[in-house]
């Protein structure tokens, strides 16, 4: 059976098309500016067949349009990848949160569709995306069946203790407000091939750190997760692109108050002024902030001015070390609560492709007797860069978080 797998978001869908006989990517692509302005919309199709990439401005006036027009380029004579729509067989969609309903994939049924809704506000910025690919999948494909994977499910195996905040209790029943930890596909792909690389040994003891744009870390026992850092939002945790990560909650009245501003407006800044980018004032994009604080391996001209101004390197270096520091903390946490460790794995755009950012943060961890071999932690891929005398095995595994999402579906369906 062959598998579209859907990221929805609010003005771009992203796919991939499996082929489950030998769970080989047969298609991918990205519809982006979805009614965005009158006319707007582009996608970008690349077959892996050897036909051409389709990459074209198109309008895409609303997510079903743009659907349409992906199953209508998979099936074409030229740019397509199946010699008849129905062999697409199932269609599995990431979805943000499950709330506390879901621990696993599902079958999309009207009541999971009640439910995605019931948990808009566990999940404002994404939810209501998730959705429109799911009904525009429902309108473009009907009779097909759909799977929803939850970014939130993974996370379900953690203790009460873990996932309940030390609020008025009655907050946390009536309002299902916990911590729900996202990434959890991710976490839950590396974490298993981590567990596989250790020959399958039980009750293994490993820490995850998926670091990225956004960046969260998990302790998972048995295959199970004990605790996770993000929590009811993306907010909590390490400081991340954009985002402060966890603060002391006071701050977010104390700069309402001396900027005049409303709680939502606070936690904008929060969520998209803050992290590396508010503490640098340089950028998001942690190789730009590398440069600017003086690493010369990716040089960027288009920052030469601001990597040549000592207050902004100095900010930059300050804004690496706070993200170092503070997901060493978590994870020495994790190693902590864990009774120690079996493997440490870096995941995502920056744990995959950042050598100085693993060794940054495996040298906080020198007390559990972690250290890395410098030289394979500058190879690429999947990697194993632990160090001679190391205590702990330190892995690189890129993280397919479509590959888990495919799988279920084809499971499911
Ligand atoms: P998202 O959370 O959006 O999926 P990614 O996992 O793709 O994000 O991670 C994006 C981040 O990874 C960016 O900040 C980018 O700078 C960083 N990154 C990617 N490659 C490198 C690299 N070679 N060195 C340092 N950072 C990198």
């Amino acid at each position: 059976m062959k598998v579209l797998v859907i990221n929805c978001g609010s003005s771009s869908v992203k796919y991939q098309v499996f082929d489950m006989e030998d769970e080989r990517v047969i298609a991918k692509g990205i519809c982006e500016k979805i009614a965005v302005s009158e006319g707007s919309g582009h996608i970008k199709h690349t077959p892996q067949n050897g036909k051409p990439t389709f990459n074209e401005d198109i309008a895409l006036p609303n997510h079903t349009v743009a659907i349409k027009k992906v199953l209508s380029l998979l099936g074409s004579e030229e740019y397509g990848v199946v010699a008849n729509l129905s062999e697409i067989g199932a269609v599995g969609h990431r979805v943000l949160n499950g709330g506390p309903k879901y621990a696993t994939s599902v079958v999309v049924t009207q009541e999971v569709i009640e439910d995605i809704k019931r948990f808009i506000p566990l999940g404002p910025l994404h939810n209501p995306h998730n959705l429109s690919g799911i009904n525009a999948c429902f309108e473009a494909m009907p009779g097909v069946a759909q799977v929803a994977t939850f970014d939130t499910s993974f996370h379900a195996t953690m203790p009460e203790h873990a996932f309940t905040y030390a609020i008025p209790y009655e907050y946390t029943q009536k309002h299902n407000i916990r911590r729900y930890g996202f990434h959890g596909t991710s976490h839950r792909y590396v974490s298993e091939r981590a567990i596989e690389k250790l020959g399958g040994k039980p009750n293994s003891r490993v820490v995850t750190l998926h670091l990225g744009n956004g960046s969260s870390l998990a302790a998972i026992r048995d295959g199970k997760v004990i605790d996770t850092s993000m929590g009811l939002t993306p907010l909590e945790g390490v400081p991340m692109g954009t985002r402060s990560g966890s603060i002391d909650p006071a701050v977010v009245e104390f700069i309402a108050d001396k900027e005049g501003f409303s709680v939502g407006e606070v936690l904008k800044v929060l969520n998209n002024e803050s992290g590396i980018y508010g503490v640098s004032g340089v950028s998001s994009d942690f190789r730009d902030v590398e440069f600017v604080a003086g690493d010369q391996r990716s040089p960027n001209p288009d920052l030469a001015e601001q990597a040549a101004d000592p207050e902004l390197a100095r900010r930059s270096k300050l804004a690496l070390e706070i993200f170092y520091y503070n997901v060493a903390k978590i994870a020495a946490s994790y190693i902590a609560v864990l009774g120690g460790a079996d493997a440490i794995v870096f995941t995502a755009g920056l744990g995959e492709n950042s050598p100085e950012t693993r060794e940054r943060i495996i040298a906080y961890l020198a007390a559990f007797g972690v250290t890395v071999n410098v030289e394979e932690n500058a190879k690429r891929g999947e990697i194993e860069i632990t160090g001679a005398d190391s205590k702990v095995r330190v892995f690189v595994i890129p993280t397919n978080e479509e590959l888990v999402i495919a799988r279920d579906t084809n499971a499911l369906v």
